[in-house]
């Protein structure tokens, strides 16, 4: 088979992006000649293209033409104008309830069950909570002193993880928004890597108090401490040793155990992203998608100035009106958050984006919801709540991807699977990251970054199926532990950087 040189995706659209670098002069289809270079990814004009007529891909208005595009022409995102965004509050609901879902080859995985129920551990980690920046100075030192002298009496524990973050004191506390870092919070302390295993660390004047961040039968001295209590560093830092020695005693204890799909909580997001997200990395990570809700399991996807643009699309999706409702007061609400910052979604695309022929957030959103797959989407939460159902959810949550990850590792998953176009050696460190890129120029770039490669969908050499497929089994091998992403063999991670969209004072 020959490899396409170019991408269409459906009939109506009026442009098709390049799947390597075409020079001027190269005839792509009949009667098309490329009038200038056009970039790998970047967009060719099929036809001619009037002022103000639309710009189509993905079947979707990108946006309309600010000057006559001749065909041939490189479209470029100083192309085209941005059309209005659609209308969240007459979406329909329930109207495309695929339950035609592809099979998963495997229906069990291994994992770490926990005591009260709720998606299964990943990994084994004792996670060290705050309440503040403040302490985070003190915390390092005694945790790597602990991974020194505690953590290999403890073989069945995977890792140490202190849970430091830039909330906690000099915040409007009581201020409305305030409950999404408070709730971000709480739930990262009971994350189900912990194991239930809670241990606090504060400082002992701040505003958010051990009180705000804990159960009041938690707070206890096997489970707190305040560092303004303690006698001087030495203390503190003795402190801080026993009671993780005794809390790595009872993790050692947890073992694996094989579980069925419905255990297993995943989060989904892309970044760096290119104009061959859309068509290669996020439909296999679709494809893979499917197949776990198939199986039972549960899958999180987010990033709302990312489905901003194609929002109805998960409307049909949505399983009932009850939930399409949730998912446009989500989406009306960042509306209004972006409106107090005096910017609106074309903010979102970056300039590498752009770069990966990107040319705006209408053709960025169409490549980003691909990564939800087709399937029903049971329930939407609010940033960093956690699900009460099974299946597909929608997470609302900032776009920026080490914003995306505190707020899906709050709301309780497990393994998050990264979709990539431009490449980045993102982490996190509660819970393994899966990394898919979308071009085979990106693997071979980065063969020791990049787990999946979705590259050869574009050049005829795979299908999304074989992709999704291996994805699927990636995940599953990840998740149960006997396999390690390369962000985790190399224990790369970002701080943890918990949405707070209350002021700061
Ligand atoms: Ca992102």
């Amino acid at each position: 088979m020959k490899a396409p040189i170019f991408v269409k995706i459906k009939d109506e659209d009026n442009v098709a992006i390049a799947v390597h670098e075409i020079k001027q002069g190269t005839e792509i289809m009949d009667g098309v000649i490329a009038r200038h270079d056009i970039p790998q990814a970047h967009k060719i004009a099929l036809c001619d293209i009037s002022k103000d007529q639309p710009v189509i891909r993905y079947g979707v208005v990108l946006g309309y033409a600010i000057d006559d595009i001749k065909k041939g022409d490189w479209i470029n995102e100083f192309m085209l104008h941005l059309p209005t965004p659609p209308d969240v509050d007459n979406m329909k609901f329930a109207t495309n309830l695929v339950t035609d879902l592809p099979e998963p080859p495997v229906t069990t995985w291994e994992g770490y069950v926990n005591p009260w129920g709720g998606p299964a551990g990943t990994r084994n980690i004792l996670g060290i909570s705050t309440t503040v920046q403040c302490v985070t100075g003190v915390l390092n030192v005694a945790v790597e002193k602990m991974k020194k002298e505690l953590l290999p009496k403890y073989p069945n524990v995977d890792d140490i993880v202190p849970i430091n973050h830039a909330y906690g004191c000099g915040v409007a506390i009581n201020a409305p928004e305030a409950k999404v870092p408070i709730r971000a919070l709480r739930n990262l302390s009971k994350h189900p890597n912990f194991g239930g295993q809670l241990m606090v660390v504060g400082l002992g004047c701040e505003k958010f108090t051990v009180e705000m961040l804990c159960e009041k039968a938690d707070i206890t001295p096997e489970n707190v401490i305040i560092l303004q209590e303690k006698k001087g560093f030495d203390e503190m830092i003795q402190a801080l040793m026993e009671m993780a020695d005794k809390k790595l005693a009872i993790l050692n204890e947890r073992k694996r155990v094989t579980l069925p799909l419905s255990d297993l909580l995943i989060g989904m997001q892309c970044g760096g992203s290119d104009a061959f997200s859309g068509v290669t990395a996020n439909p296999s990570a679709g494809y893979a998608a499917d197949m776990l809700v198939k199986g039972g399991a549960t899958v999180m996807f987010s990033e709302v100035t990312e489905v901003r643009d194609g929002v109805y699309l998960l409307g049909e999706r949505c399983v009932n009106e009850e939930v399409g409702k949730k998912l446009a007061a989500e989406m009306k609400w960042y509306d209004n958050y972006l409106d107090a910052g005096q910017v609106d979604r074309s903010a979102n695309p970056t300039p590498g984006n752009k770069k990966g022929g990107l040319a705006n957030i209408v053709e960025k959103a169409m490549g980003s919801i691909a990564k939800s797959g087709t399937s029903p989407i049971v329930e939407v939460l609010s940033p960093a709540e956690k699900p009460t159902k099974k299946g597909l959810i929608y997470a609302a949550t900032p776009a920026s991807d080490i914003v995306c990850g505190p707020c899906q590792l709050a709301s309780g998953i497990g393994l998050q699977v990264f979709m990539t176009g431009r490449g980045t050696p993102y982490g996190l460190a509660i819970a393994p990251v899966i990394k898919v890129c979308s071009r085979n120029e990106m693997k071979e770039m980065w063969q020791d970054l990049i787990d999946i490669n979705a590259g050869p969908v574009a050049t005829g050499e795979a299908t999304i199926a074989e992709i999704g497929t291996k994805l699927f089994m990636e995940i599953i091998d990840v998740a149960s532990g006997r396999k390690q992403s390369f962000a985790e063999k190399y224990k790369l991670h970002n701080d943890l950087c918990i949405f707070n969209p209350a002021p700061i004072t």
